[in-house]
């Protein structure tokens, strides 16, 4: 169990209140906060001119900063080693970082107290929001249900056509957090009527134990469990992840170590290791690669993408080809063409990958699953909406070919 840092300064119980119903558990203790917490925030105001009051493209409400830290949100991590010195090395994700006492690695939410290693952002999400579960994307899960979706702050990569930077690329203490245990998680789940609790926004291998815990929280309440990934994570801690949850949606940004390196800051060959771990796991996974034009838009990549899921995790995963739209430190490029999107479709079907969807093209007709023997549509949808679904038992109502995914 993780000692007592430095005391609490800072309440964020008024954030709470913005929180419907709260079970009766929740403590209001009031505000005090010292000088040089006053003086920390003052730095911090040029962030939280960025981060207060907005509103993601979703309708999700950006946190402000809450200065300080919160004994309630460390607790010890899970995966990494001592080292002489009091020193660590992490062993989460496949960065491994080595960290000095006193210092945190490069995702930020981890840090190293006298040699013992703590994760900053247990029960700590900035950002809560029920989304359709389409929305994630997950198409072969559970079509026409919301799913729950929490995010703390910070990530292991650093892309630059982030949507979410805001949150993903500060530190905790950067944004303003809510406590919120697994149990107020569930809680908040059925109370908003949503079938699955969703890991989402960020990055939540970042958040490995808390979204863990909740996991089997939830799972003992009924609940399921999607993790939503860049996939950028050692084997034991992603194995042990697949025990608690119910499905896990990758987003395999490239199929290059080049884009990987310069785009990403990350690398390939643990993402694509870990989805072969997954799919070993018997996870249901989808797939979502985002097109980004002249950069990882070339028939060669495609192909060699396509042939790779067929030959190392089968026809039957579902891969999503997204358009892109400038953010973040890609505002230079322009949005994916619809045409290179269904470039990537049309090599990815003569590969014989049974379901490729295209995303961000709302009303395409590409966002409805096909049956792979009648062709006939067996889920229509529009958006992120399933309109109508014709799968019985899992099989295409027509014809009876069984459509892969998690139906009931
Ligand atoms: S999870 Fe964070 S601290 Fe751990 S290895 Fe990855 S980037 Fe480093």
């Amino acid at each position: 169990m993780p000692g007592k840092t430095r005391s609490r300064m800072y309440e964020t119980a008024d954030f709470i209140d913005n929180v419907p119903n709260l079970p009766p558990h929740r403590e209001k203790t009031g505000t005090q906060v010292d000088r040089r917490t006053f003086l920390k925030s003052t730095a911090l105001a040029s962030l939280a001119a960025v981060c207060s009051g907005g509103m993601l493209p979703d309708g999700i409400a950006y946190a402000s900063p809450v200065p300080g830290e919160d004994e309630r949100f460390v607790a010890e991590a899970w995966f990494y080693e001592k080292l002489p010195y009091k020193k660590i090395r992490c062993k989460l994700c496949p960065k491994q970082c080595v960290i000095d006492d006193r210092e945190r690695g490069y995702c930020g939410t981890r840090e190293n107290r006298d040699g013992t290693y703590y994760t900053l952002v247990h029960s700590r999400p900035c950002t809560y929001h029920a989304d359709p579960i389409e929305k994630k994307p997950l198409f072969h899960f559970l079509p026409g249900t919301l799913a729950f979706s929490i995010s703390t702050a910070g990530c292991n990569v650093n892309c630059k056509f982030c949507q979410n930077w805001q949150i993903s690329q500060v530190r905790p203490e950067q944004v303003r957090s809510i406590h919120m245990p697994p149990k107020v998680v569930v809680s908040l789940t059925k109370k908003a009527r949503c079938t699955s609790i969703a890991y989402t926004y960020g990055e939540p291998v970042v958040f490995y134990e808390y979204m863990a815990e909740t996991a089997a929280v939830g799972r003992e309440m009924g609940l399921k469990s999607v993790v939503i990934t860049g996939g950028y994570i050692n084997e034991e801690p992603v194995r042990k992840l697949c025990r608690h949850v119910d499905a896990i949606k990758v987003d395999l940004k490239a199929f290059s170590e080049k884009y990987y390196r310069e785009v990403v800051s990350g690398e390939l060959q643990p993402v694509l290791d870990g989805l072969v771990t997954i799919r070993k796991e018997g996870m249901w996974t989808e797939i979502v690669y985002l097109v980004v034009p002249t950069l990882n838009d070339s028939d060669g990549e495609f192909t060699k993408l396509c042939r790779w899921i067929k030959s190392d995790l089968g026809v039957d995963v579902p891969v999503h080809f997204t358009r892109f739209h400038p953010d973040y430190l890609l505002r230079n490029l322009p949005r994916t063409p619809i045409q290179t999107l269904e470039r990537a479709k049309a090599i990815a079907d003569s590969e014989g990958l049974h379901y490729v969807y295209l995303g961000n093209v709302p009303g395409h007709s590409a966002e409805n699953t096909f049956c792979p023997r009648c062709k006939r549509v067996v889920v229509q949808r529009t958006g992120f909406i399933s309109k109508a679904v014709h799968i019985v038992d899992g099989k295409c109502r027509y014809c009876e070919q069984e459509i892969a995914g998690v139906w009931n």
